[in-house]
């Protein structure tokens, strides 16, 4: 019988991941799933690739993407599943996230060279052997622990990097209203990734986020994902319902750059069902949102 299970968040070298995009297709393949979506931070630039080798290995491909949006406690995740070629309105936003984190890493280089470790925007390319589009943290973390300024990445992110530390730059980041126009427009499955993750959050201010955000664009709630509990996962499944949001899940798998999070299992216990993918493409075709590819990928 077929795999039931698929796996709706996951990172490549085109951002944050280790793994080239048909690296992932591959691995997706041998853990049995039966579909998976590969959803880059800021960047669609790893999307013809895993589609292509997906194609090739049998397996069903989401063309996704994930952006970060400004929130007062932080910042909130959007997943954008099902992406079309991009717009001339979401080249125009992959360009301006692109020179957002340009200017963030150089201000946060800037810090550490502040705090003695000199380190370059080459470097951190170089040594984080990042193909990446969105460069970012874990590539300078990466970089610092190559220089032998931390032992680890984790200690890189602890010491330097972490929100509020001494190397900390924040992002300029869309309001979440410009985000959610912003994937829907392009047509997307607008989802809001792991909610539970920001440590404010709770399920009554998640309820007032929801009730905004749904007004706004979003159509589903990524309920299932590696850092959820059970009792998280119940809470987001009951908001879904109660909103009238789609559920989707995914291990939010970013190879060796996020030790203990495997493929299609996450911690281990997740197990995403094919159910909730077979509900979107309900969903999808219900409101015309299954048009043919206008264009290409390539970026
Ligand atoms: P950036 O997009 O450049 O702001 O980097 C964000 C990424 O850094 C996230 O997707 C996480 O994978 C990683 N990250 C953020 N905070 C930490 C932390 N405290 N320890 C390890 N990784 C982190
Ligand atoms: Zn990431
Ligand atoms: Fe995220
Ligand atoms: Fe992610």
């Amino acid at each position: 019988m077929a795999s039931r299970i698929i796996d709706l968040h996951t990172h490549s070298k085109a951002s944050d991941g280790t793994d080239s995009p048909s690296e992932l297709a591959a691995q997706a393949a041998g853990a049995g799933l039966s579909a998976f979506s590969l959803t880059d931070h800021d960047t669609l630039a790893g999307i013809e690739e895993a589609s292509l080798a997906a194609r090739r290995l049998g397996i069903e491909f989401v063309p996704g993407i994930e952006i970060a949006v400004a929130d007062p406690c932080g910042e909130l995740h959007l997943l954008g599943l099902w992406m079309p070629p991009p717009s001339d309105a979401m080249l125009a936003a992959l360009d301006l996230f692109r020179q957002n984190r340009r200017d963030r890493n150089i201000a946060m280089l800037e810090r550490l060279a502040a705090l003695g470790m000199s380190l370059t925007l080459d470097e951190v390319r170089t040594l984080s052997r990042a193909g990446a589009m969105a460069l970012g943290r874990p590539h300078i973390a990466v970089a610092l622990r190559e220089k032998g300024y931390v032992s680890t990445a984790k200690e890189a992110f602890e010491r330097y990097l972490g929100f509020g530390r001494a190397a900390y730059v924040p992002r300029n980041l869309l309001d979440p209203e410009e985000g959610l126009a912003l994937l829907a427009g392009e047509g997307a499955v607008v989802a809001l990734a792991h909610p539970c993750l920001e440590t404010s959050m709770t399920p009554e201010r998640l309820t007032g986020l929801l009730a905004a955000f749904k007004a706004s664009g979003l159509t589903a709630l990524e309920a299932y994902h590696s850092a959820h509990t059970d009792a998280q996962t119940r809470l987001c499944v009951e908001l879904a319902a109660k909103h009238d949001l789609l559920l989707t899940g995914g291990s939010d798998y970013h190879g060796t750059n996020k030790p203990g999070i495997a493929l299609a299992r996450g911690a281990g216990g997740l197990r995403v069902p094919r159910l909730l993918l077979e509900k979107m493409q309900a969903f999808r075709e219900e409101k015309g949102l299954c048009l043919p590819p206008q264009g290409a990928f390539t970026l």
